[in-house]
């Protein structure tokens, strides 16, 4: 079970796919405060990892606990409420919403109006609606988005686009957050910029697991790195120690 060093505990997991195992037998176990790289050759199982973990998909077999409650079984939306949000490996945006509009359908689930309150235009809904807004852009102005706050989604350009996504995430205020290659298809200066508001997450108490592809980025945010093959965990530990394991050089190579 978990123990207080550990905010994720992963035990055990199993993702079978008809013949295949996705993810066979890993364990986990993440600390609190820590950015956690998972990193791993094409088709290794990271994102699998990632769709277990926020429950859109019941492991085979296995375990997980956030702190020290099982989460494996629950609904996404349960397992947000729990607190873990995430990115996904493509921009999932709604294009034809503003930026801040897409922050706010992060926000909803806070309201405590009904239904009524909302057809009835009450002052409690007016006040969440202005409360959800002033925090939608709090986190717009954070993510370095503010000036965008009325522009569509379709419209930002893509670097922007990938940051409005960790906006829409942090906005159902997550004690772990979960980014599946966020800085995929980003130029250089906006990696760079990635990397600083990632730091700047982290420096708020919410711990991190990383899927990444640029090693440069992995090797200079995360704290430990755990490495999948074909499902299986096949090297964790420090970025340095880990970038120079023979069976991850060999894993990569080889593919
Ligand atoms: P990664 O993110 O490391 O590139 P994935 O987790 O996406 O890898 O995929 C791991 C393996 O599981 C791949 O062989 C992939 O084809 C397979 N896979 C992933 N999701 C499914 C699914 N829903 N049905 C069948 N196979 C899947
Ligand atoms: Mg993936």
């Amino acid at each position: 079970l978990a123990d207080a060093k550990t905010l994720l505990r992963v035990e055990s997991v199993v993702m079978q796919f008809g013949g295949l195992k996705a993810l066979d037998s890993v364990k986990l176990a993440i600390a609190p405060g820590t950015i956690h790289g998972l990193i791993g050759p094409n088709g290794s199982g990271k994102s699998t990892m990632m769709n277990v973990l926020t429950g859109i998909y019941r492991p085979t077999a296995g375990a997980v606990y956030l702190s020290q409650h099982r989460i494996d079984g629950l609904t996404p939306s349960e397992i947000a409420g729990k607190g873990i949000a995430r990115t996904f490996q493509n921009v999932q945006l709604f294009g034809e919403m503003t930026a801040i509009e897409n922050v706010l359908v992060g926000l909803h689930h806070t309201f405590r109006s009904t239904l009524m309150d909302a057809v009835l235009r009450t002052p409690r809904r007016a006040r969440e609606e202005a409360e959800a807004r002033a925090r939608a852009m709090a986190i717009l102005d954070f993510m370095g988005l503010g000036q965008f706050a009325g522009t569509e989604a379709r419209n930002l350009p893509y670097g922007k686009q990938r940051m409005l996504e960790i906006a829409r995430a942090l906005a159902l205020d997550p004690s772990l957050l979960l980014l599946d290659e966020p800085a995929a298809g980003l130029s250089a200066p906006d990696i760079a910029e990635l990397v600083e508001i990632i730091r700047k997450i982290r420096g708020h108490g919410i711990t991190l697991i990383l899927i990444e592809h640029h090693m440069d980025v992995v090797m200079g945010l995360c704290d430990t790195v755990s490495v999948l093959d074909f499902g299986q965990k096949i090297a964790e530990g420090p970025p340095a120690k880990v970038q120079n394991d023979p069976r991850v050089i060999e894993a990569y190579l080889g593919g």
